[in-house]
This record gives structure tokens, sequence and C-alpha cells, in this order.
């Protein structure tokens, strides 16, 4: 690994080579909207020296009772050119950034501060922590210029080809676009709902990848944009339809050695992967708020349409909350577990972190998993699934954020600031939506009331 200052050196170099006017720093807020604002190449050095001051007062999460001013360091090792700007002369390049106090002590509110400490505390125990999600999202059109439309552009279903789908070229623009941004992509499908499609970014550190998916929801969205449609990552858009997830695949590894495999259990699991597996399932309630944090996140997380419901595990079935992909024969590294439950529209950052904390805990506290269940968990009857001792996640924003604010393990890995400013947000948002009346109701109601 290069010290931070070759990496700086590389930097002013690489951006006299790449003809570099323009450096976008970047950072998100709690809640993972990605913030941005642009320095000219003349500040470059001192930026990456003593970072650049923002006003942090109206990024959500941020604010500080006593002051609002912030500074904005950035990670030379994430530096990168944006290919749909111009190119030779006054090209933009971005650097994610680390938030510090103004004193140069670390704001504690900054989400890849969270992850980082999480690492930390992973590498503290020997393991690597690696991810490999799977996002999902519609096209649509855009009528009236406001996203807002739900017109789908296609009507293809699951790996469809059809001469008709249109995004196909979208979907390889995008590709294409993210391997030049250095992030490389293993596959690119049409979904099973019209218009929905899935680009899946080959498996890194979990650092490394929540910057990816930062990077990712902008292409999509930007070469969406370009070719006069919107993309979006809302989970879900359409009623009727699948909504839009965001497997994680997951493993630890001890240097080259995955610790998630042994080659004398039936499943090709460790002990490790087992107790990792029942920390995610024991804390999947918990960090609920987090990998599906909208009130429309619920929507998805409903029987019927590829999205988990239950808190169980297995091989085969896609019901299930966690699965563990079939092992194949040579391939001891890609041995992983699969969590179902996030949805594209979660903070990276936190949701790796909170998957992470809730693994390791089973781990450290070698927690034993329940016993996998290969059966259908939807066509069970109720009373089968009590007696299995099958839960649920939470069914609204509402219950999950009631299980977050009681949870010992998320205040732990996410910090007090991070904790109180996400409760706090998550529960305007939620009195938001809990007055609204809907066309559902009206048409329900009024005829028969
Ligand atoms: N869209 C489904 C979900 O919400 C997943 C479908 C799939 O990947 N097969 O999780
Ligand atoms: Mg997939
Ligand atoms: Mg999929
Ligand atoms: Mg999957």
């Amino acid at each position: 690994a290069k010290t931070r200052s070759e990496s700086v050196e590389y930097v002013l170099k690489k951006v006299k080579d790449d003809k570099v006017k323009f450096i976008r720093l970047w950072f998100t807020d709690i809640l993972g909207q990605l913030k941005s604002f642009a320095i000219t190449v003349e500040e470059l050095e001192g930026a990456l020296e003593e970072g650049m001051g923002f006003d942090g007062s109206s990024i959500e999460g941020y604010a500080r009772i006593d002051e609002s001013d912030m500074v904005a360091l950035p990670d030379p090792d994430t530096y990168k050119t944006l290919p749909w700007r111009p190119k030779d002369e006054a090209a933009v390049a971005r650097m994610f950034c680390d938030i510090k106090k103004p004193g140069g002590e670390q704001f504690e509110g900054d989400p890849r501060y969270v992850l980082k400490r999480m690492l930390k505390k992973a590498a503290e125990a020997g393991y690597i922590y690696y991810v490999g999600p799977e996002l999902e999202y519609f096209y649509f059109k855009d009528e009236n210029k406001d996203q807002k439309s739900t017109g789908f552009l296609d009507q293809g279903g699951y790996f469809d080809l059809t001469p008709l789908d249109v995004a196909t070229d979208l979907r390889r623009q995008t590709v294409l676009t993210l391997e030049k941004m250095g992030i490389p992509v293993e596959y690119s499908h049409h979904e099973v709902a019209p218009s929905q499609h899935e680009i899946d970014i080959q498996y890194t550190d979990a650092l490394t990848m929540a910057d990816n998916v930062m990077t990712y929801k902008l292409v999509v969205k930007e070469i969406a944009r370009q070719n006069g449609v919107y993309a979006s990552f809302m989970p879900k858009p359409v009623f009727g339809v699948n909504g839009s997830g965001m497997h994680c695949h997951q493993s630890l590894f001890k240097g080259d050695n995955n610790s998630f495999f042994d080659k004398n259990d039936p499943y090709h699991l460790s002990d490790t992967a087992r107790y990792f597996i029942a920390g995610i399932l024991k804390y999947a309630p918990e960090f609920c708020a987090i990998s599906n944090q909208w009130v429309n996140s619920y929507k998805r997380l409903v029987p019927g349409y590829e999205a988990p419901v239950y808190l169980s595990w297995a091989r085969r079935n896609r019901s299930d909350l966690v699965r563990v992909p079939e092992y194949r024969p040579g391939k001891e590294t890609s041995t992983r577990i699969e969590l179902r439950s996030p949805d594209p529209a979660c903070n990276p950052y936190l949701a790796f972190a909170v998957m992470l904390a809730a693994g390791l805990e089973g781990v450290e506290k070698k927690l034993p998993p329940p016993a996998p269940i290969e059966e259908n968990v939807y066509e069970m009857s109720e009373e089968e699934r009590r007696q299995k001792g099958i839960e649920t996640l939470p069914g609204s924003l509402d219950e999950a954020i009631r299980l977050f604010e009681n949870s010992e393990l998320m205040r732990n890995t996410l910090g007090e600031h991070v904790f109180n400013a996400f409760i706090e947000n998550k529960k305007i948002e939620w009195n938001r939506y809990r007055i609204q009346v809907t066309d559902w109701e009206r048409e329900r109601y009024l005829p028969i009331l």
C-alpha cells in the first residue's frame, strides 16, 4: 500500500497529465446523499495538505450545536477523472473526502468515518471485510421533466434480451463509464420487472465498495439523463411489480484466506460463517432502519416479489433473508453469504458498517445460527412459522425506528452523533408520511363509509 504522501505526489502529477482544472470533493450526508463542491487545480496542493473548509450547517445530520465549520480532507487514493466531462481541456476529477473539525480532529458525523472505524475493529480481530452488492434500479421516461413519471422504457423481464430493450445501450454506456472510473463490472442484465435493470460490480473491501456504490448511482443516473430518461433507486416505485434491492454478498478474509470456507462442511461454510449468519439474523431487525431507511423501503419487503420478509437462511430459497450461494469446486474464495434485505437507497457506508457489526457480534459471541430452512417460507402457514421460530423484519419505518433506537449495537457502531441525528431525521420522515391521506384510502373508504 502507498503512503499518503506517495499518493498525494501521484495525484499532483496525474492532474497535469489529465489536464484537470476542477476537482470535485465528494462526501455523503447521513442519508447517503452525495455532496460535492469543486475546487480549482490551483487549490489542490493545499487541499490535500490541510483540507478545504466548508459550511456543514445545511448538510443533513452534520450540523453541530456549537458550530458548523467543517473541513473536507480529500483521500488521494480515490482520485478519478469524470469521463462524461471535457477531456482535453479543463477536465474534471473527483476525490472522496474525510470530514474533519476545524481543529483537525475527526468529525464523528461523517458516514465514511463510521465505516472506517468499524473496519478497524474487524482488522483488529484479523479480518478484512469484502462486499459485493447487486444494485437494482428502474429507468423511467421523464414525461414532465420532473423525474416523477413512471413510464417504462420496455416490457422486458429477467435476463430478457429483446430488440426493443433500449436499455441495453444505456447499460452498455454505464458499464463502460464505470470501467473507465476503475470500477470493474461482472454482470449486467434486465431484471424481473419491466424497465428494471441490474449491474453488478466486482466485490472489493467494504470502504472501496461504499465509495464505488456512490459512484455507481451517479453514473447510472448521469447516463440516463444524457439519454433523456431518468434512473431511480427508489425501493418500490411501482405497485404490483418487483421493487429494487441491493443484495449484499459478504465474506471475511484473513490475508488471502476466506474465513467463511470449510471444505468439510456440507454447505462448505466455516463456523465463522455460521456465527456471522447468526449475528446477521439476530440483528437484522435492529439495523433495518439503516439498510432500509425510507417509508417506501417497507413496501418492497412484502411477500410475492422476491424480497425478504422472514428471518431465515438457506441455500436454495430466494425468499430467505440470507442465502448461501451454492459452492462451486475450486472457488473457495467465493464462498460467501448473501443478505437480501438492503435496498439501494440506503447509505452504503452506514449499511456496510452495521452489517459487519452484526456479523462480527455473532462471530465474537459464537452465536449459534438457527437451522437452515430449505422449504419456501412464504408457503408455510403462520402456525408453521411460529413452530419453527421464524420471525419477521419490521413491517414499517415506524417499527424499524423503534427497534433501532433500543439497540445498543447500533448506538455503539454508529456513535452517538450519527445514531441520534438519524433517529431524529427518521422520526420527522415518518410523521410527515403518517398524516398523508392516500389515493388508496379515498378509493377504498369514500364509497363504503
Ligand atoms: N428485486 C428483488 C428484490 O427486491 C430481487 C430479484 C432478483 O434479484 N432475483 O430483492
Ligand atoms: Mg443479481
Ligand atoms: Mg437482482
Ligand atoms: Mg442476488
